[in-house]
């Protein structure tokens, strides 16, 4: 079941060759059949989606893009032609403009996706717009010289027809081939989901209803709107549905853009290079809140972390302790952690070694935290801890649990070995959730008095409100559960 499912996802692989091939040609006839059925309908005849589809699997899978893989899919074309048509010599030409679109706008993007430079996303977005417009007029120019005498038709009409069918389309489709993906649905379905949508149903109808040139561009802020709330796949194929379905629309008549005169071939030209134009408009949006939250979420991120040892970082901590407002009344123990002498190490080994001493100290403090409790970097070799206790007691334990671990552990620098002491203040009480943060300052000051309390007192020491009674009752307690000391 996984298999076929990863098959439907990732239809095309590297390694095999001969799969790809097989696929392209398959894909080739299954469009060309779509496209040949969609001009047996009226309606649909304005579409001829194998290129833009093709188009966008060679600029997906850029290791596709081999001659032997565009042969095949020319090979396809003709083939199917050879045998549903009587076109002949002239199937070579008219299926060579299709390769044209096809070749054009692979390599465009191909291109693109290969320079070492990344180009930011919303202006690649505002590329494919362009290299539509490039392969629709190479296509074009190919398509209508092979086509002139059919239906008595002459090059420019034909040209124009070619050419906005094949821009339009393209423009349309493309993205939604270039970011497919399964579809997934993230956080609890609520109905304002829908509102985007709604707006988009509610702009087609009045698009019918008041017709006019003007109209087709109705969607245009419903569309945007979809472009902030959706996902950019959702957005794409949304923004290809209503420009698609307002090119059947003009073409039937049922948005009247020309008051007096029936349609015209040269006037349709204008509306699907209209509507191409705004169709770019929701991907370039779309593309560049991604672009704009990305960032967002990186330069949080980075703000809400310690660069060096990865924990918290002082800011970052605070926004934990935001996050946890709704949270209830709960008992807290804070500690302040300041290595001992650990200048003498920045002097003894250097600032670098000073540096890996801080990141393994604060990975070996998160480790004894564990999901207990929240571990950040105060700044300098000065480090906090906020757990959540059941009493001062358990606080006290879990200071000297820490204070003990780094006692004993041995920390690597090139060739020597390296022991550190840590000096621990600890402060604690109940905190509603309401005021955890002015708690927490508070806390984190009387914290700072049992530190230096701590450092004044010799070093490598816990101290806290009553340490004695806590030192006493987490030691009966370590002995009573060893009957040997007792
Ligand atoms: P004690 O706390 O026991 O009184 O002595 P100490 O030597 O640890 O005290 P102090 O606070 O004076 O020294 C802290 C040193 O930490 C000073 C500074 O050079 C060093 N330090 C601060 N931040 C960094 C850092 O990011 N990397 C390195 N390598 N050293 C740092
Ligand atoms: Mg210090
Ligand atoms: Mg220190």
């Amino acid at each position: 079941m996984l298999s076929q499912l990863n098959i439907a996802l990732h239809p095309f692989h590297k390694e095999r060759p001969w799969r790809n091939a097989v696929l392209i040609f398959l894909l080739t006839t299954l469009f060309y059949f779509i496209g040949a059925m969609l001009r047996l309908v009226e309606e649909l005849s304005l579409f001829w989606p194998l290129n833009a589809v093709m188009a966008g699997i060679f600029a997906r899978y850029t290791w596709l893009n081999r001659l032997h893989n565009y042969a095949i899919c020319y090979i396809a074309m003709l083939a199917y032609d050879a045998m549903t048509t009587t076109w002949g010599a002239t199937s070579l030409v008219i299926n060579l403009s299709n390769m044209v679109f096809i070749l054009t706008v692979a390599q465009l993007i191909v291109r693109d996706k290969r320079r070492p430079e990344k180009r930011t996303l919303p202006v690649s977005a505002l590329r494919i717009f362009n290299y539509c417009l490039l392969g629709a007029l190479g296509c074009a120019l190919v398509g209508a010289f092979a086509s002139v005498g059919i239906d008595n038709l002459t090059f420019w009409p034909l040209f124009a027809d070619w050419f906005s069918e094949q821009f339009s389309t393209g423009v349309l489709i493309l993205p939604c081939v270039l970011t497919l993906t399964w579809p997934r649905w993230v956080g609890p379905f609520r109905v304002e989901h829908l509102l985007p949508i709604a707006a988009l149903i509610v702009s087609l109808t009045a698009s019918v209803a008041i017709g006019g040139a003007g109209s087709l561009l109705f969607p245009l802020p419903a569309l945007i709107w979809c472009a902030v709330r959706y996902s950019l796949l959702t957005t794409a194929f949304l923004t290809f549905l209503t420009g698609a379905l307002e090119i059947i629309l003009v073409a039937n008549g049922a948005i009247n853009i020309f008051v007096a005169s029936p349609l015209e071939m040269p006037r349709m030209f204008s509306v699907r290079l209209g509507i191409a134009t705004m169709a770019i408009c929701p991907i370039i949006v779309c593309v560049s809140v991604n672009a704009i939250n990305a960032l967002m979420k990186q330069v949080s991120l980075r703000a809400d972390f310690d660069f060096l040892t990865r924990v918290y970082s002082r800011s970052g901590l605070y926004e934990a302790l935001a996050r946890e407002r709704n949270s209830g009344a709960r008992h807290l123990s804070i500690m302040l952690l300041d290595i001992d002498y650990f200048k003498t190490i920045n002097d003894s080994f250097g600032h670098e070694c000073g540096d890996r001493v801080l990141v393994t100290f604060a990975q070996k403090v998160q480790e004894i935290v564990g999901d207990s409790g929240i571990v950040a970097r105060m700044g300098g070799e000065e480090f906090a801890v906020v757990a959540a206790t059941q009493d001062p007691r358990q606080g006290f334990m879990l200071a000297e649990r820490i204070r003990l671990a780094v006692e004993a552990h041995s920390f690597r620098w090139r060739q020597q070995t390296l022991f550190l002491t840590v000096s621990i203040g600890l402060s604690s009480g109940t905190a509603q959730s309401w005021e955890l943060t002015e708690r927490f300052n508070k806390l984190l000051a009387e914290a700072d008095d049992y530190l230096y309390r701590s450092k004044k007192g010799g070093r490598n020491r816990t101290s806290a409100r009553d340490e004695e009674t806590l030192a006493e009752s987490v030691s009966v307690e370590g002995n009573g559960g060893n009957p040997e000391s007792a």
